[in-house]
């Protein structure tokens, strides 16, 4: 799934004011969402580089610990679109997409 975007349809939000730099986003994100182009110093904010790279797996949110992000798993477009890689289904959500996620 390397390389695949979501079409930047998805319920991740990020407070960039609340992050403390800490750094946990970037240790378990998967896609590399978020990036720090301040690698030497301690403590300097992340970005949200590639929202569209998001497949809402819910790690950053859960091992943030100031809360500066959040998602809700499970739901939204990319997760219907991996239920539909994943049970030959067609890719259905609630969004205005017209259907087609
Ligand atoms: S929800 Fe998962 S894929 Fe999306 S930014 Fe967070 S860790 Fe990365
Ligand atoms: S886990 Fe939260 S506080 Fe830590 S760098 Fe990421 S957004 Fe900032």
């Amino acid at each position: 799934m390397k390389g695949f975007d979501y079409l930047g349809v998805n319920t991740l939000e990020f407070d960039v004011e609340k992050c403390v730099g800490c750094g946990m986003c970037l240790t378990v994100c998967p896609h590399a969402v978020f990036t720090r182009s301040d690698a030497g110093v301690k403590g300097a904010k992340v970005t949200l580089d590639k929202p569209a790279k998001c497949m809402e797996c819910g790690a950053c949110a859960i091992n943030c610990p100031v809360a500066a992000i959040t998602v809700k798993p499970g739901v939204g477009c990319a997760s219907a679109i991996l239920h539909s890689w994943i049970t030959g289904e067609e890719a259905s959500c609630d969004c205005s997409g017209g259907g087609c996620c």
